[in-house]
């Protein structure tokens, strides 16, 4: 499969008096000044529930942004026939149509509507401006066109006719009948829109459940994609209380497949869902999850101390942590560890933590009370234990928004919770081993937790770093060798994670759109 022919969309930079600017300004100003209704929104019909709940802006949250409603047990059902019902006719529509469609979208989300998607992105899920950039329309849009060549690519292959005047083999790309699930996080506005309209494209019909936490970001993915042309009922937007809706799309014999980005409790709970019902279903249903991470920077003796560190802040700092990617446990010799504790220190009380809207910003807040309150769980939990010591940081408050002032912890205990637990949030701990140790170390990088979604290792040293890809071929789906754990780049770097960060499905990869086919083999004899 070639990938060279599609180039990753150009990330803008917003100076001073430039139009994107101008433009974005005037979209905060428009999206901050009303609380936007969103309804629930089923073969082109829109509903609302008694269920009200708002989203409001996590670095402000008494400004709410938007107000929308949870579909019920009933509403979710409607969804589902709705969604079974197109599937089959969605799928007649000819693949070159089909592609047009999200042509169109993506021209809209590189222009018409690239600010208004990064300003809901900036205030909803509180994102400084140049994560918004690089995480919205710009990933988006990469999706849309990686996955639309890779789907091209693929339909070339023909298989082998021995002799073509006697037979003609051929495959054809059917989407899978049923409906599709597609559940989606708060801390990539772009994932929302792959795990709904990549299934789409492929001939599927969707629920999309998006986050509470997102919702304004992917009402607009949701309508920019109405305005291209993606046809009622083919992706239904179904706000929705977690378990109500796990329960009613897991009870339903028509589903045919999840595609999933959150926690792994969510994740298994929903896999347990299916195995109970699995005689009941017309499929066997495909279970596709990006479940997280407890990602790691591990530092050879031969590293270069000043790409460590700024490596490092960029990776458990940006977005205050809440990239699946994000480091937040790292290994470094004893040798090297007074320049790059002094450095990170250093970098890391610089960093100003503010409003999304301050280009001085790093970062804002973190997502929402629940959030908070997990976070600032651990770094109390640092401030508790012998074995760990607050470095950096360690300082809060939700009075306005929910501010973490990002924190560095050194630990004595490599096997601490901190050190092995997800946090997604800016916390860091370090480990400082012994040089002697360092083979039994990167074991424990392995071996310490259930996860491996990123890694990262800085090393000089060609030894050490032969040496870690072998020891750390199953510790991350993506692996970076002197550069930082997060900012994989769609048809770049193709995104997942194994063991309990998921199925390793790599999003932004030429296999990814296969999950989403149920190809038919045909013989045509003469
Ligand atoms: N692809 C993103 C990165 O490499 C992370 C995606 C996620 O958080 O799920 O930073």
């Amino acid at each position: 499969l070639k990938a060279e022919c599609v180039a990753n969309e150009p990330i803008l930079t917003y100076r001073k008096d430039s139009k994107e600017r101008k433009d974005l300004l005037q979209a905060l100003k428009t999206t901050a000044a009303k609380c936007e209704e969103v309804p629930i929104v089923i073969g082109g019909k829109e509903y609302k529930t008694d269920k009200v709940v708002h989203q409001v802006m996590p670095h402000d949250h008494q400004h709410k942004l938007a107000q929308f409603y949870y579909a019920d047990k009933k509403l979710l059902e409607l969804a589902i026939k709705t969604a079974v019902e197109t599937q089959p006719k969605w799928d007649r529509v000819p693949l070159e149509e089909r592609l047009k469609i999200w042509e169109r979208a993506a021209e809209l989300m590189a222009g018409k509507y690239r600010q208004e998607l990064n300003a809901a992105t900036m205030l909803g899920q509180a994102k400084t401006i140049i994560q918004a950039e690089i995480d919205s329309a710009a990933e988006l849009i990469d999706f849309i066109r990686m996955h639309a060549n890779f789907l091209k690519e693929c339909v070339k292959y023909e298989p082998i006719s021995e002799d073509p005047k006697v037979t003609k083999n051929s495959l054809r790309y059917r989407g899978i009948d049923g409906f599709i699930a597609a559940v989606s996080p708060f801390n990539f506005t772009a994932i929302g829109g792959n795990l709904a309209y990549t299934p789409a494209m492929m001939g599927n019909a969707v629920l999309w459940k998006p986050s509470d936490t997102a919702l304004l970001s992917n009402w607009r993915i949701f309508n920019i994609m109405r305005e291209a042309g993606v046809p009622d009922g083919v992706v239904n937007f179904v706000p929705a209380d977690g378990p109500v809706f796990g329960d009613t799309i897991t009870a339903s014999p028509h589903l045919a497949a999840i595609n999933f980005t959150g926690s792994v409790p969510t994740f298994s709970r929903l896999w347990k869902q299916v195995g109970n019902n699995i005689d009941k279903y017309n499929n066997f249903p495909r279970l596709i999850g990006e479940c997280g991470g407890k990602n790691y920077h591990f530092v050879h003796a031969s590293a270069d101390v000043q790409s460590v560190v700024t490596s490092t802040i960029r990776s458990a700092f940006e977005y205050s942590g809440q990239k699946c990617s994000a480091c937040s446990r790292m290994y470094v010799p004893e040798s090297l560890w007074p320049q790059i504790k002094s450095g990170l220190v250093e970098e890391a009380c610089k960093l100003k933590i503010g409003d999304v809207q301050d280009t001085c910003s790093f970062t804002s807040a973190v997502i929402d009370d629940k959030a908070f309150k997990r976070i600032t769980g651990y770094i109390e939990h640092a401030k508790k234990s012998s074995n760990l010591e607050i470095i950096a940081g360690g300082t809060y408050s939700d009075s306005k928004g929910y501010f973490i002032n990002p924190t560095i912890v050194e630990t004595k205990d490599p096997k601490d919770r901190i050190m092995t637990e997800e946090i997604f949030g800016p916390v860091l701990t370090v480990y400082v081993y012994k040089e002697k140790d360092l083979l039994e170390t990167m074991k424990l990088v392995h071996t310490s937790t259930q996860f491996a979604l990123t890694g990262a290792v800085f090393g000089k040293d060609e030894d050490f770093i032969k040496c870690a890809l072998e020891e750390f071929k199953t510790s991350a789906g993506n692996f970076y060798i002197n550069d930082k754990s997060t900012g994989s780049v769609v048809g770049q770097q193709p995104f997942g994670g194994g063991r309990k960060s998921g199925t390793n499905d790599k999003a932004g990869g030429p296999h990814y759109i296969l999950r989403w086919t149920s190809p038919q083999s045909i013989k045509e004899t003469f």
